[in-house]
């Protein structure tokens, strides 16, 4: 059977197009190699306790705010959502500590009444946040001029909020709750830093029973609208005939056929797939293999005593000591982190789930790249346990006594990442973007084969937000934008 569209991934990328393209009226199967569907977005059960993996709060769901359509129509917006405290994010650095709010107004209120003399660079970062959320739309708008992000793109975030501020502990502030991207001083883009924070000022949710119900309500929807998603079928090969794909070859032996294929997994995976090609040149290849890729998470997910510690609403961020865009260094202790706590199932007052993500070098768990799970050794175990064990003695500063009342406690590494999801390096964020070279950083969807297109985090934005946006624009390639400029309710957006 030929089906209309192939996609490679079960991952957030892959699903959300699925779900749009079978919406759609096209017969589409998701082909995943792992065991579940999820990707980054996976839960995994230990004892009688689901586990979040990537995922842990989303922005702009709030009616009329970035998502919020969207969402409804992935039949997303149903899940039980909990919007966070009006203080979602507190940051703790070098032992004062410090508040962001949802919200415009009251982030600017708040925060400049924390750094009075910096109110009204506060005021223009406010409005740019705002005008970067508002603009994620317009590139798919059919007609009519469209505000392009790609001077933002261009521009260095470090620049702008040293040029913006004049507070060094101000800028540590603005960034303390970017655990959410990779904050490299040289690299990252205006548009990538304001893009990852400004949903989240929009307003901030997390979800009630964790994560994998996004993928599992996604795949639900697929499968009601006609389309297949499939676990243990990994696909090892995309054959090119007269410039395009022909066939899809998978590990099981099993073949498909398709008039499209997406592929929501690492560019240079992709290209690897295709192994003999007219279109794709070598130099294409050559640029995919290239590009960096951004740190990996350690994640530390603990399992508390009973009724021993209270629900916060908010996350909780803990810098060992200011300048808080320089703590990923390999080889020295946990620098930050960031403490998520898990939603009460049972209405409790009371959590029982904390995870503690800090950001991870690949070049300090490469020693073990070669060994596959369960086979790293002592050594490899005697490290998570190092890092762990630093992470629960940071966290503490924001909660204390927090190692006398975890009874349980879950690692994973980049590794673990790379292992699930055959992600290169485990990176979290996909591909390293660059406003000093974002033509060369920044993908397009197309690639040189004219029916393989790309989607997910290593495009042009990560995130659940940015994942969504980007599986709309490969949409658009298949759908129209018209199509998809009807499914985000543009219209309605620009009233
Ligand atoms: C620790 C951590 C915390 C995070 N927290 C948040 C958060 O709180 N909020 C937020 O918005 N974002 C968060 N993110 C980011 C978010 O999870 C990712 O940006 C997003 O899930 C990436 O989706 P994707 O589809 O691009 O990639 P992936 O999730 O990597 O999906 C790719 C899929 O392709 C499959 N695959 C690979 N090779 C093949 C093959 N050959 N054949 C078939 N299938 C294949 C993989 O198994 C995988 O399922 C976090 C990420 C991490 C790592």
């Amino acid at each position: 059977m030929k089906y209309d569209v192939l996609i490679i991934g079960a991952g957030l990328g892959g699903l959300v197009c699925g779900h749009i393209l079978s919406r759609a009226g096209l017969r589409v199967k998701v082909l995943e190699q792992g065991a579940q569907i999820g990707g980054c977005i996976q839960s995994y059960r230990r004892g009688t306790h689901d586990y979040d993996t990537g995922f842990h709060y989303v922005g702009g769901l709030g009616e009329g705010q970035s998502l919020h359509h969207v969402f409804s129509q992935l039949g997303l917006l149903s899940l039980p959502w909990q919007r966070m405290d009006t203080d979602f994010e507190h940051i703790r650095i070098g032992g004062r500590d410090f508040h962001l709010s949802q919200g415009f107004d009251c982030f600017v209120r708040d925060l400049s009444a924390e750094f009075p003399k910096e109110k009204e660079g506060i005021c223009r970062y406010a409005d740019l946040l705002r005008d970067t959320v508002g603009q994620q739309f317009s590139l798919l708008r059919p007609q009519g001029e469209a505000a392009s992000p790609f001077d933002l793109f261009e521009r260095n975030a470090w620049a702008y909020l040293n040029e913006t501020f004049h507070d060094p502990l101000l800028i540590d502030v603005l960034s303390g709750a970017s655990l959410k991207m990779e904050l490299r001083k040289e690299t990252l883009p205006l548009f990538t830093f304001c893009h990852g924070n400004g949903n989240y000022i929009e307003s901030s949710w997390r979800l009630k029973a964790g994560g994998g119900q996004i993928a599992q309500t996604l795949a639900e929807g697929i499968r009601r609208q006609g389309g297949e998603v499939t676990c243990r079928t990994a696909v090892e090969e995309l054959v090119e005939r007269d410039g395009k794909i022909a066939l899809v070859r998978c590990a099981d032996g099993e073949a498909y056929e398709a008039t499209t294929v997406i592929s929501s997994i690492h560019p240079a995976q992709t290209c690897a797939l295709v192994k003999n090609s007219q279109r794709m040149k070598t130099a294409y290849r050559h640029r995919m293999a290239r590009l960096e890729n951004t740190f990996g998470m350690l994640t530390v997910s603990l399992l508390l005593k009973p009724e021993t510690l209270p629900y916060f609403n908010h996350n909780r961020y803990v810098y060992r000591r200011p300048n808080v865009w320089d703590i990923c260094r390999p080889g020295e202790p946990v620098g930050g982190l960031m403490i998520s706590a898990r939603v009460p199932e049972d209405g409790s007052r009371y959590v029982c789930q904390v995870d503690l993500l800090t950001p991870i070098a690949w070049e300090e768990c490469a020693r073990w790249a070669e060994t596959s799970v369960g086979h790293r050794g002592e050594d490899y175990v005697a490290w998570k346990n190092r890092k762990a064990d630093e992470c629960i003695a940071l966290a503490e500063e924001a909660v204390p006594g927090l190692r006398d009342i975890t009874e349980r406690r879950y690692i994973s590494t980049p590794l673990t990442y790379r292992d699930y999801t055959l992600t290169p390096q485990g990176t979290a964020y996909g591909l390293r973007k660059d406003a000093g070279d974002a033509l060369s950083t920044l993908l397009s969807v197309r690639t040189p084969v004219p029916n393989l297109l790309l989607t997910g985090q290593n495009l042009m934005l990560h995130g659940v937000c940015g994942v969504t946006m980007t599986a709309l624009f490969t949409c658009a390639e298949i759908l129209g934008k018209p199509w998809m400029w009807r499914y985000v309710g543009g219209e309605e957006k620009l009233k």
